[in-house]
């Protein structure tokens, strides 16, 4: 099977960089599975998790929104976060889970009721990405 280099790059820098046999991933118009000689698109990312099949095993980064470009051969991931499984601190996602849900709780103006969301939304899917459950 024909293989797609992929990289995924934040502000901070490259955090990811393999060739795989699959990348899915979920874009804001859907789920989306991408293999060498995807036709080119360009596709809004939504916080979660980004899968990366190599062989038997799949191999987890967590991505906090940004957006995926792909060609035939490659695929390009600019996130304004992610972190690859070994990267992600689990005390610390946990943390700002629990901070979200007390924004959340608390009667807050819309804009950071908005904000603690995504907030809980980023901290969600470190935590699965971490425990490997997606
Ligand atoms: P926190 O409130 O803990 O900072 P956050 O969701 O607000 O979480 P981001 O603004 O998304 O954090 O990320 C800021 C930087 O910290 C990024 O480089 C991101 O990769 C890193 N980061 C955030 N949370 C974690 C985590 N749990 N483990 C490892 N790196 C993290």
């Amino acid at each position: 099977m024909k293989t797609i280099h992929v990289s995924v790059v934040t502000p901070d820098g490259p955090v990811y960089e393999s060739e795989v046999e699959m990348v899915s991933t979920r874009a804001q118009s859907g789920e989306l599975g991408i293999l060498h000689g995807h036709i080119p698109m360009v596709a809004p990312l939504q916080i979660g998790a980004v899968r990366l099949k190599k062989g038997s095993s799949t191999e987890l980064v967590a991505v906090s929104g940004g957006f995926l470009e792909v060609r035939p051969d490659k695929v390009t991931i600019l996130a304004k976060a992610a972190e690859i499984e070994e990267e992600i601190d689990i005390s610390r996602a946990e943390e700002a889970k629990k901070r979200a849900e007390m924004r959340i709780q608390s009667k807050q103006d819309d804009i950071d009721f908005k904000r603690a969301e995504l907030a809980l939304k980023r901290a969600i899917n470190r935590i699965e990405v971490k425990q490997h459950k997606i």
